[in-house]
């Protein structure tokens, strides 16, 4: 193995992407490099690209849709093996002392990481992630599929299964994009009679086929009139990031429904309250998962038969790779691949 490696970097806020070499790094105590199979574009790594994440430090190499194998591991690593293969996800790892941690609730680590923003991520050959960021990859989970499992993956599923939604009740999937096209499959499987939802009729016949038993277009319908008619949802899975629409939706909630807002809309939602009174309603915020949620995730996938439908690029293609992710136009989740 030579010693050098190519990587995808960003070196100022709002600056292009440069292909650089870089010496491959060594772990360290209680850390595991891995050689990078895969890694998908989310959406986040605009935080990055135009440095909208406060305290951010450059070069950074983005990526938190890691998928690889180890290739060594520093000292202090117990219960993991070099050749194994893992994920990294958006989920960097956490310091087991504060308060969330002595709870065991690490997703919420006051001192936790994130991968790509804190130190760097999957855009390059090899990286290096703490063994609590690390989860096992199923043998039947290709890499290119692990790594959106990774953050787009975990977050819907983990987002369904907190929900407390019921098999038999009624959850929608607000928006066909890199997190609702998997929501649709892990609510179909989670035994949730499950509504597709999205703007106009495209996305009507692969919302079914993805295993939505009912299909609103909120540009012809009256989204949560036709919610009322099922009973009103139990749970509104919000994925797409948009304020205006996501607001009303408050109103086609079940009493006690809940309306779960992974993606974070650039501007405020605008609630009217009165209908969260009169029907004991909700909205809350859902935050990814450790990854041991993420080996979860992935392990029901390969269970049920969730696959993230995806378009596949080489590092040397980066740029392009990323314009794609941004023009809203990928089905539905861009991969880098080496
Ligand atoms: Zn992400
Ligand atoms: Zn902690």
């Amino acid at each position: 193995m030579g010693s050098k490696m190519k990587a995808a970097q960003i070196s100022k806020a709002g600056g292009e992407w440069e292909l650089v070499e870089r010496n491959i790094p060594e772990p360290k105590p209680g850390q595991v490099r891995v050689k990078v199979e895969a890694c998908g574009i989310c959406h986040s790594d605009v935080l990055i690209k135009d440095g909208i994440w406060p305290g951010l430090q450059y070069p950074r190499v983005p990526g938190h849709e890691v998928a690889g194998r180890i290739d060594a591991a520093g000292d202090n690593v117990t219960t993991w093996k070099v050749g194994q293969r893992v994920g990294v996800g958006w989920h960097g790892g956490h310091d087991f002392v504060c308060e969330q941690c002595r709870r065991g609730d690490f997703a919420m680590c006051v001192n936790r990481k994130i991968t790509g923003l804190d130190f760097d991520g999957g855009y390059q050959e090899y990286m290096i992630a703490p063994v609590s960021a690390i989860a096992a990859i199923p043998d039947d989970v290709p890499a290119e599929e692990a790594g959106p499992f990774m953050c787009a993956g975990v977050t819907v599923y983990n987002a369904l299964r907190n929900s407390g939604a019921r098999p038999g009740q009624v959850v929608a999937v607000h928006g066909i994009g890199g997190l609702g096209h998997l929501g649709i499959q892990y609510a179909h499987r989670m035994g949730f009679n499950t509504v597709a939802i999205n703007r106009g009729k495209d996305k009507a016949e692969l919302a079914q086929k993805l295993g939505a038993h009912h299909y609103i277009d909120a540009t012809s319908q009256d989204v949560n009139a036709e919610l009322q008619k099922l009973g009103g949802a139990n749970v509104i899975l919000a994925t797409a990031p948009n304020a205006k629409a996501i607001s009303p939706l408050t109103e086609g909630l079940a009493a006690d429904g809940v309306l779960l807002v992974p993606a974070a809309p650039p501007e405020p939602l605008t609630l009217d309250v009165t209908p969260l009174i009169m029907r004991r309603r909700s909205v809350a915020g859902w935050y990814s998962g450790t990854a041991r949620d993420s080996q979860d995730t992935m392990e029901f996938s390969a269970l049920s038969g969730v696959h993230p439908m995806i378009e596949k690029y080489p590092i040397d293609r980066v740029s392009e790779a990323y314009e794609q992710m941004l023009s809203g136009k990928a089905r539905f989740r861009v991969v880098l691949t080496f």
